[in-house]
């Protein structure tokens, strides 16, 4: 116990995994539960080999029966591991949050979720503007821009700039207060709403591409302390970056073939570049030697260099599907996280 909690507070990483419910299909095709959770531990049972494979992680979330200790609701997910990273980014450290996992394995409804349902972003922001709003009369004035964008094919889109209006990026957000439930971000579900619409817009015909990017949702947050008699203030700027990541399902060789295959690699180098970038990270922080970090190898880690590396918190949710039927994917995604730890 005592070693894990040293290991958490000096690892650069924090690793968590959380399995989904059945959904309605595999309801009905009685699907055999495979993914079993206790304490810190995951276990997969082979439904073909009957092998039983353990990993540990910092944490290891249930999503069925909510008396099981290891049962996670979407407030408890953001509790343990978005709101750590909130509290790192008013210190001034820049922070990361990856949901990795299969299409369909539980990513989306993790980072933003639907309804009451709402993911760690939208807890995040509701929180983050709560604090700002409740120090406004201190010493310290806060400054905070927004981006939404999706990475694709090593590409860069904007979900936040629209045809109708081209010149809107990094829209700074303003707080208002609702006379019973207090102070909420105008517009933030809008903006939220939208970058999902495009996302969503693009993939129409293109056989689901949300699931082939990677989405990145990025606070730039600059905290400026005007001290009384001296002429220059003082600011600190933290980035916070949510990103749900592209479905790590490998690509099949019967899907493979021109312009699939070339997304395919581009998909496959990127989550691989992050995962070899993240491990060194935590080498690096474990050992305290330099280690070369590969962030140049993919478009994704080159710009998300500086909240990487240095001064900066990074964690990750590894989301799975309980199901026998993805029993490799889940321990590809398993081993994936592992590695990152
Ligand atoms: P992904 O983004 O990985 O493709 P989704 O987030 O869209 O997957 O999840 C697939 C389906 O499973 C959605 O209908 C989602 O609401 C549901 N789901 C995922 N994770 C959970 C969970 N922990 N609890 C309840 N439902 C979930």
């Amino acid at each position: 116990r005592q070693h894990d909690s040293f290991k958490m507070e000096n690892s650069a990483v924090t690793v968590a995994v959380r399995v989904r419910p059945f959904n309605a299909r595999e309801k009905a095709e009685k699907a055999l539960q495979v993914i079993f959770m206790n304490g810190q531990e995951t276990t997969v049972q082979h439904p073909d080999s009957k092998q039983s494979y353990s990993f540990t992680y910092d944490f290891s979330f249930c999503s069925v029966d909510e008396f099981d200790p290891t049962f996670a609701s979407q407030r408890t997910v953001y509790e343990t591991l978005g709101k750590p990273l909130l509290l790192r980014a008013f210190e001034g450290f820049n922070t990361c949050l990856f949901a990795y996992g299969q299409t369909g394995s539980g990513k989306s409804y993790t980072m933003m979720g639907f309804g009451e349902e709402e993911g760690v972003i939208p807890r995040f922001c509701h929180e983050l503007f709560c604090r700002l709003a409740s120090m406004e009369n201190e010493e310290v004035k806060c400054h905070v821009e927004m981006s939404f964008f999706e990475v694709y094919n090593e590409k860069i889109h904007d979900l936040l700039v629209t045809r109708e209006e081209p010149n809107q990026r990094n829209m700074p957000l303003r707080v208002r207060e609702h006379p019973v439930h207090g102070p909420y971000v105008a517009d933030l579900s809008g903006w939220l709403k939208l970058g999902n619409k495009q996302r969503a817009t693009a993939a129409t015909g293109m056989n689901d591409k949300s699931s082939r990017s990677h989405s990145v949702f990025t606070l730039v947050m600059t905290q400026t302390q005007f001290v009384e008699g001296e002429e220059h203030e003082h600011s600190i700027t933290s980035r916070i970056n949510l990103v749900d990541l592209a479905g790590s399902e490998r690509c099949n060789s019967a899907q493979t073939s021109g312009d699939r295959l070339r997304e395919g690699a581009s998909i496959n180098k990127s989550l691989l570049t992050l995962g070899k970038v993240i491990s060194a990270l935590s080498d690096q922080a474990l050992t305290r030697k330099k280690v070369f970090i590969p962030y140049r190898e993919s478009v994704l880690t080159w710009l998300l260099k500086e909240s990487l590396g240095g001064n900066s918190k990074t964690a990750m949710i590894a989301t799975l599907s309980p199901a026998g039927s993805n029993v490799e994917e889940s321990l590809s995604t398993l081993r994936y996280a592992q590695q990152a730890r």
